[in-house]
């Protein structure tokens, strides 16, 4: 049962048939991990915070620098310099006192990444480079944990959510990039530049996915890829086939979800 408190803050969700008191329940009892405190990042936490989802972790080794301030909107100017996941937290609890938040100050590597990957009921990434991408792909695989996967580059924003073991069908992201572009460290946004509220778009479509995925409601975008374009104002939603040869998710047991 919510508390009359809870019940009031979470009021336009009890609201929503889709949701309900249920779906509220299932949120406050879910435990989530956020990987990249950056422009993604950002409205991700600010949303789960709001939406109440119980146990929120924030992973992210960086420090708020003054050029994140631009699309970063949790950050304030007098957090320059501190690290992300602990102003990510202190805003998120801040937001929503009934929550539990902690950061985790740490660049996750494959190993360490799956080793937590099963301490949680979702993963939302936000990260900045392919290869970490790839990554934290093996490792939802090895935990069977979903990862909602948003990406930003100039104009353009893409999100998706990945969990092959669910479906004969459903894709990784290795199906779908299988591997990191040898550039890719020189092309990240801190070279190429993006518009502000473009990571407003990109972080609270995983923010939405994440909860549809924890509550059940309506569809997600597993085997589908959402694609925004900022410049046209416009959106497409693309299937994302599962590649019957993908090194990584080509073996896994797909018959229990
Ligand atoms: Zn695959």
């Amino acid at each position: 049962m919510l508390d009359p408190d809870a019940r009031d803050r979470y009021l336009r969700h009890i609201l929503l048939k889709e949701i309900g008191a249920q779906g509220q329940q299932r949120l406050l009892a879910a435990r989530v991990l956020v990987v990249g405190a950056g422009g993604v990042g950002s409205p991700v936490i600010q949303y789960l915070a709001a939406a109440g989802v119980g146990r929120l972790a924030i992973a992210d080794d960086d420090t708020v620098a003054l050029s994140n301030l631009q699309r970063q909107t949790i950050f304030r100017d007098e957090d320059v310099g501190a690290p992300k996941a602990e102003c990510a937290a202190r805003f998120a609890r801040a937001l929503n006192p009934g929550i539990d938040a902690t950061p985790i100050v740490e660049r996750l590597d494959a190993r360490r990444a799956a080793a937590l990957f099963g301490e949680f009921d979702l993963v939302v990434e936000g990260v900045d480079a392919i290869a970490t991408r790839l990554a934290l792909n093996e490792a939802s695989i090895a935990a069977r944990t979903p990862m909602v996967s948003a990406a930003l580059g100039r104009f353009e924003a893409q999100v998706s959510l990945y969990k092959p073991w669910a479906g004969a069908d459903l894709p990784c992201y290795r199906c779908f990039v299988p591997e990191a572009p040898p550039r890719e460290a020189a092309l990240g946004c801190a070279e190429e530049g993006v518009i502000g509220p473009l990571a407003g778009v990109a972080g609270s479509m995983a923010a939405l996915e994440a909860v549809k995925e924890l509550t059940g409601a309506g569809e997600t975008l597993a085997g589908r890829l959402f694609v925004f374009d900022g410049l046209s104002a416009s959106a497409r939603t693309v299937r994302l086939p599962r590649d019957p040869n993908c090194s990584l998710c080509r073996t896994i047991d797909r018959s229990v979800t």
